[in-house]
């Protein structure tokens, strides 16, 4: 099959599905102009991570990891969705697809029509920040102004406890309900769908082999090949925009 065909039996093997489930990454986000972190100009090419033990262990890692937070809600907030964003929004609004598992933190497809019920964000989300120790909720316009008042990082009001971006850092654990939810997705879905991921961060890059094993179709569409190709019923390597052009 040319790539042309691959997306026309996509379009079938959509046409055909009640119980979608879609998986996505940063590959989703880069075409509204949010780069990824693999990709050769993405992200790590420009900065290392900064740890959860890092940011625990070190006020100067704090600081950076707050000053990279800003700059990020900056563009999260100057961006749109994206015609996949859209195209996965109303998958969702037809009542075909029965959830969205996000590794992303840009709160896209939220904007998009996802509704919450609807979306898991696996790796929390860059749009608040919460206090380590009691999980009061606190805005990143606060987070700012204390940051801005003290030029120390921002600690919780009620306990003094550390207070962090609402995102799964590496080395952090990973929120139990989003991963519940996930992985009842991926058992319930009759298709599960990844768009631009690259799968080589766990553990969210095994659900989609938890929903093949149980006996999903899976698709990927992704720019380069992934360490999943090979579980794949089909594969896509192309631009998503193209490719979700092409499917409507
Ligand atoms: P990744 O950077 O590891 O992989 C993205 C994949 O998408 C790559 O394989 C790349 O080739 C592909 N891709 C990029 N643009 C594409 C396009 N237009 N069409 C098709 N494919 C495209 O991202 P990941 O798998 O999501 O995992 C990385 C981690 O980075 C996640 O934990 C996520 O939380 C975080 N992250 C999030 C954002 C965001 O929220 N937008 C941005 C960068 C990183
Ligand atoms: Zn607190």
């Amino acid at each position: 099959m040319d790539e042309a065909e691959r997306v026309d039996h996509l379009a079938d093997v959509i046409a055909a599905s009640r119980r979608i489930v879609v998986f996505t990454g940063a590959g989703v986000s880069t075409e509204s102009g949010i780069p990824d972190f693999r990709s050769p100009t993405g992200l790590w090419s420009q900065i290392r991570p900064i740890t959860f033990q890092e940011f625990v262990k070190s006020e100067t890692a704090r600081r950076d990891d707050w000053r990279r937070r800003f700059a990020s809600q900056e563009l999260f907030a100057e961006v749109e969705p994206n015609i996949t964003h859209r195209f996965v929004a109303a998958l969702v609004e037809e009542g075909r697809c029965i959830g969205v598992i996000t590794q992303n933190i840009d709160g896209l497809h939220a904007r998009a029509g996802v509704p919450e019920d609807r979306l898991v964000e696996l790796h929390g989300n860059g749009t608040y920040a919460h206090c380590l120790d009691c999980g009061r909720r606190v805005s990143l316009v606060d987070a700012r102004k204390m940051m801005a008042a003290t030029t120390a990082s921002p600690r919780c009001t009620d306990c003094g406890g550390l207070v962090k971006a609402a995102v799964i850092s590496f080395g952090e654990a990973m929120p139990e309900s989003a991963m519940r939810r996930a992985g009842a997705l991926a058992d319930d879905c009759d298709l599960f769908l990844v768009l631009g991921s690259s799968l080589v961060v766990q553990p969210a890059a095994s659900i989609p082999l938890h929903a093949k094993a149980r006996g999903a179709t899976l698709v990927l569409v992704n720019r380069e090949p992934t360490a999943l190709d090979g579980y794949a019923d089909l594969c896509i390597y192309g631009e998503l925009g193209k490719t979700v052009a092409g499917l409507q």
